[in-house]
């Protein structure tokens, strides 16, 4: 018989997800009056911008015509993409040789744990989204799990006390780090000093950052930047990853890209890039180019007006969340709110209790679905996350629900 892949067979099993849904079908199999509403979701909820969609329609339809047919593209992307993404939303920082267009940066975290391979040192943010650990697990980079945790991985805890920045020190040299800003689960943008120190010591020793950028459009406030390569240094420590997905609502359409800057090498003098092209262009063959006419459509005037729109239509439901969750009654519980207005999420602390305690009285008593921090990290325990990416009606209710709860 054929051997399973060590990798898969030590991947602690995708929990959170299918045991919060476990816990819901209970909950609504039992409560059949109560009609359940999600503050869970880390899907987009609105519709596409029209001018996105007819965009990519009528690139669909013309692929009918000999004049309007095209097959396989560019691996890395179409050339007015690379450029448009260069110069509208890079302002020339970054140039289009150096950005790749992908079916999402979720697809690009995969390939960039192939191109490191096994041997590479691991460092996250704890919490974090779980793809940079459950993805370096399947490469096999990720050691032996022990008590919940792998220990080839260095967890970086970022909590209220740290102010969600990571002692890096801990950092072995010569280590990827997953960075995530605005991040999830926390919803926190990092400044342009906690990114300057985040830089400099991944200069000072050896270490690439994996920058996850896919909510940097959630950003409102101005000092805030918005792609790791606004901080000088970064073009020869960073690997940028980013999405349609969330500011475009392109979770289903998919498509997304990374930058890869020229002078990024490896330990021998080779570029990033060359590696990096070769995996794009051998495991990879393109975007679909329907999409990819989106994406061309996103970042015009109009499309990045809309994009802008729906963005604050999110913002405005966190904003409700945030509210709620200050009120009297969670105040009287010991909560505390953590919540830039930069990100589609609002994470919660309650001190001296468990996140999946609190979750299951939050169905159970609002029929409203959240997320357990402990999820995401052992440094998210005692937390919840609560996401705004749901139809203004749904989130109104859910907070009025949450207003009369009593902890
Ligand atoms: C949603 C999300 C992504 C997006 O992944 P895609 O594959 O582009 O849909 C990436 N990183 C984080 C942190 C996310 O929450």
């Amino acid at each position: 018989m054929v051997k399973r892949n060590t990798g898969f067979a030590s991947v602690a099993a995708g929990y959170l997800f299918p045991e919060i849904a476990r816990r819901r079908n209970a909950y609504e199999h039992a409560h059949p009056d109560v009609r359940v509403i999600s503050l869970g979701i880390g899907n987009t909820t609105e519709p596409l911008s029209p001018h996105i969609a007819q965009a990519m329609a009528t690139y669909a339809q013309a692929l009918s015509t000999p004049a309007g047919y095209s097959g396989y593209g560019d691996e890395c992307g179409a050339r007015a993409l690379r450029e448009k993404i260069a110069a509208v939303y890079y302002r020339g920082i970054v140039t289009p040789e150096e950005v790749f267009i992908s079916d999402g940066a979720k697809c690009d975290i995969a390939r960039v744990q192939t191109v490191f391979g096994r041997d590479v040192r691991v460092a996250v943010q704890d919490p974090a989204y779980p793809v940079y650990v459950d993805g370096s697990v399947l490469v096999g980079a990720a050691g032996k799990h022990v008590d919940g945790r792998y220990d080839g991985i260095i967890y970086l805890p970022c909590t209220p006390e740290n102010g969600f920045l990571p002692d890096l020190s801990v950092v072995p040299d010569d280590s990827l780090i997953y960075f995530c800003s605005p991040n999830n689960p926390t919803g926190v943008a990092s400044t342009r000093a906690e990114l300057t120190t985040l830089v400099e010591y991944a200069v000072a020793h050896g270490c690439i950052i994996i920058y996850d950028a896919a909510y940097a459009l959630f950003i409102r406030d101005e000092q805030l930047p918005k792609s790791i390569f606004e901080i000088p240094g970064a073009r020869s420590c960073a690997i940028e990853v980013n999405s349609f997905s969330k500011p475009a609502g392109f979770t289903g359409v998919r498509l997304g890209w990374s930058v890869v800057p020229r002078e990024l090498a490896f330990a021998d003098g080779t570029p990033v890039a060359t590696d990096w092209t070769r995996v794009m262009t051998t495991l990879f063959n393109g975007a679909s180019n329907i999409a990819q006419q989106g994406g061309l459509a996103a970042l015009s005037e109009t499309g990045m007006r809309d994009m802008h729109s729906t963005i604050d239509y999110y913002l405005e439901n966190a904003c409700l969340i945030s509210d709620t969750m200050r009120g009297a009654n969670f105040a009287a519980a010991g909560a505390r709110v953590f919540s830039t207005g930069n990100a589609p999420y609002v994470w919660v602390a309650f001190p001296g209790r468990s996140s999946w305690e609190l979750f299951d009285e939050i169905l159970s008593t609002c029929g409203v679905v959240t997320t357990p921090g402990a999820g995401f990290g052992r440094a998210g325990e005692g937390f919840l996350r609560f996401s705004a990416f749901g139809h203004r009606d749904d989130v109104a209710e859910a907070c009025r629900r949450l207003a009369r709860l009593s902890l």
